[in-house]
């Protein structure tokens, strides 16, 4: 470590020999040995002007000096903001109290009183210099703790401001920026925001490391498609968002669509694989100044959803209605939930009828609502709504028990040939539990399995075919029949029939409603027949409402039939009532 430097500022050269000799360290050997860096200045002025050379530790200071007196030096130094930490000790032959206060007032930080003595001088001088060490040591430590806050706290900013997986702005970024634009004024800006398609999958299957690189490369290709000024943040997961800047109407955000769109037509490389991926879109426009950033972000992504509920690969602009949509769909959920628990569901029976003898042969059961305000709610109102948030699957198994209760009630008063149909949701299909809950329930109910019929829709069995095949052949095997319900309307295809072992095809109400016009669908509903036919399976008609439609699907040969032409779905009583009379 460097010798601590002293500067000696008197006007009287002696004087510094004094202290020079006083500072020298004899050892007991005769050696001298100096601890100190001594310099002298032999005025005020010499003192100030010397103060970069010498880069003093500690300032001696005589007071009576020509030109500028001790008191004056005193107070222009400690008036310098680089030199106003280095101690100063006056040394002086006035010892009044009057003079002491004004050297301390002038800033001095301690006094010796000539003549000096030489064991309070080195006393003094060492408490001085070592004050001032740790004080420029707690100096050094503050200025490295400050450089460290602001490193970290730039490094914590650019964390906050840009997602560390693609480099791309973060949400927060983007929100600053859509606050700046708003602030200024600016109207003409829009939102698009994007979320992958089933990204889970990708996770599932290749894993995160891979999900990770197919997000790095997104970013990448959708950067591709900013325009200067625009700006795309990753939101976080799999959500990205543009914000674009002179958006002056709808087609410019449509054609910046269908450039992205056309640019997730491309597979993505990724770890050896080319992974295909869709996107859902939202766009919310920014052409109302009253806008805050975080609603209109909420704006797109409401939008977003909306898209989503259309499928993969969609997009669509907000619209204010949504937000009332939203609302009433979140009020309905709650309500669902509250209608299961306080048993407001309950079961009505459609009849189903042989066309050829015009005689009963089951029923299909049918859930309906009944709501404390509003009075039978029909299931075309809620079932949607289950299937999203997975309602289905209690209410699903309930109708099911409430349908075996039934069944096996009117068995037990005679009816032994009636069957009944129940309708199973895909939710209800993809359900792990699915068979284990039936067996119980069946064996609970003592319902006759050979008299029950499952509905299933196109789409239960296309989403996953090969557990479709499985599962219901375990439900043949327990002597269930199964039936595809609302045929022709989904997939529309006789061609995959005979891979799946199903027993009955419902004609949807849509084909047999036009039969009366000679248009296509008399021949589609013609062929539908003849086919099942030949491939062994029972064809129920759908919403047959008059006689015309009845005569012609008698004559075409199609086995059964529902519609209010016989009879609405109706509570169990009335079916009582009316068909099982005994
Ligand atoms: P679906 O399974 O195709 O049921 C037939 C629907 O057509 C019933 O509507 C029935 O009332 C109606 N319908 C029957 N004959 C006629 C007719 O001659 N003319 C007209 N216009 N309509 C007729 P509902 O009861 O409103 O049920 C609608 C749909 O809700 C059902 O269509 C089914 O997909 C679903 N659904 C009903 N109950 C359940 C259930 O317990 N579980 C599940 N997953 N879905 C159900
Ligand atoms: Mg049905
Ligand atoms: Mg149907």
């Amino acid at each position: 470590m460097n010798k601590p430097s002293i500067l000696v500022v008197d006007d009287e050269p002696d004087n510094f020999d004094v202290i020079e000799t006083f500072l020298t360290n004899t050892k007991d050997s005769g050696e001298a040995k100096q601890d100190y860096n001594l310099h002298y200045a032999a005025s005020g002025k010499d003192a100030i002007a010397s103060l970069e050379v010498f880069q003093p530790d500690l300032i001696l200071l005589d007071v009576m000096m020509p030109d500028m007196d001790g008191i004056e030096v005193c107070k222009k130094i400690k008036a310098m903001p680089q030199w106003s930490a280095v101690p100063i000790i006056v040394v002086t032959a006035l010892t009044t109290k009057k003079d002491l206060a004004q050297a301390l007032f002038a800033g001095a930080d301690d006094f010796i009183s000539k003549p000096v003595n030489r064991l309070e001088l080195i006393a003094r001088v060492r408490s001085m210099i070592r004050i001032h060490q740790q004080y420029q040591q707690l100096a050094t430590f503050n200025t490295q703790l400050e450089a460290m806050v602001q490193e970290r706290t730039a490094q914590l900013q650019s964390m906050i401001l840009e997602d560390s997986l693609t480099k791309l702005p973060s949400r927060v970024f983007l929100l600053q920026e859509l606050k700046r634009c708003l602030q200024a004024g600016e109207s003409s800006i829009a939102l698009v925001y994007l979320d992958c398609d089933q990204f889970k999958l990708v996770n599932g299957s290749f894993g995160h490391a891979v999900g990770d690189q197919l997000l790095i490369a997104i970013a990448q290709r959708l950067q591709q498609y900013l325009r200067p000024n625009d700006l795309l943040a990753r939101m976080g997961g799999d959500e990205f968002c543009f914000l674009l800047h002179q958006i002056e109407e709808e087609r410019t955000v449509e054609l910046f669509l269908e450039k992205i769109l056309q640019g997730f037509a491309q597979p993505f490389a990724v770890a050896n694989c080319e992974i295909f991926i869709t996107v859902c879109i939202g766009i919310a426009l920014g052409n109302n100044s009253d806008h805050q950033p975080e609603e209109l972000l909420q704006d797109a992504d409401t939008a977003m959803y909306q898209a989503k509920l259309r499928g993969k690969d969609s997009h669509q602009i907000f619209d204010r209605k949504m937000h009332l949509a939203m609302f009433n769909r979140l009020i309905l959920e709650n309500d669902l939930q509250r209608a299961l628990e306080q048993q407001e569901f309950i079961l009505y029976y459609q009849p189903i009828i042989d066309l050829q003898t015009e005689k009963l042969t089951g029923f299909e059961a049918l859930i309906r609502w009944q709501h404390p305000e509003r009075g039978m709610v029909s299931p075309a109102e809620f079932i949607p709504s289950m299937e999203t948030t997975g309602l289905i699957v209690p209410v699903g198994m309930l109708v099911f028990k409430k349908a075996c209760e039934q069944i096996r009630a009117w068995e037990q008063q005679g009816w032994t040939e009636l069957t009944m149909s129940v309708n199973l949701s895909v939710r209800q299909f993809s359900c792990a539990t699915l068979l284990a809950d039936i067996d119980r329930i069946l064996t609970e109910t003592g319902a006759n399995p050979a008299n029950i019929k499952l509905e299933i829709t196109e789409s239960a069995i296309m989403d996953n075919a090969e557990t479709a095949i499985s599962i219901t052949k375990e439900l043949r095997s327990r002597q269930i029949q199964i039936s595809i319900d609302d045929f022709g309307t989904g997939y529309s295809s006789l061609g995959y029939l005979h891979r799946f072992p199903v027993d009955n095809l419902k004609i949807d109400r849509s084909f047999v409603s036009q039969i009366q016009s000679e248009n296509r669908n008399y021949h589609v509903v013609d062929t539908i027949i003849t086919l099942s036919n030949q491939l062994g399976l029972a064809v129920i008609a759908e919403g047959i409402e008059t006689k015309e439609q009845l005569k012609w699907l008698q004559n075409i040969g199609c086995q059964y039939g529902q519609g209010y032409l016989f009879n609405k779905p109706l509570p169990a009583s009335e079916v009582e009532k009316i068909y099982l009379r005994s």
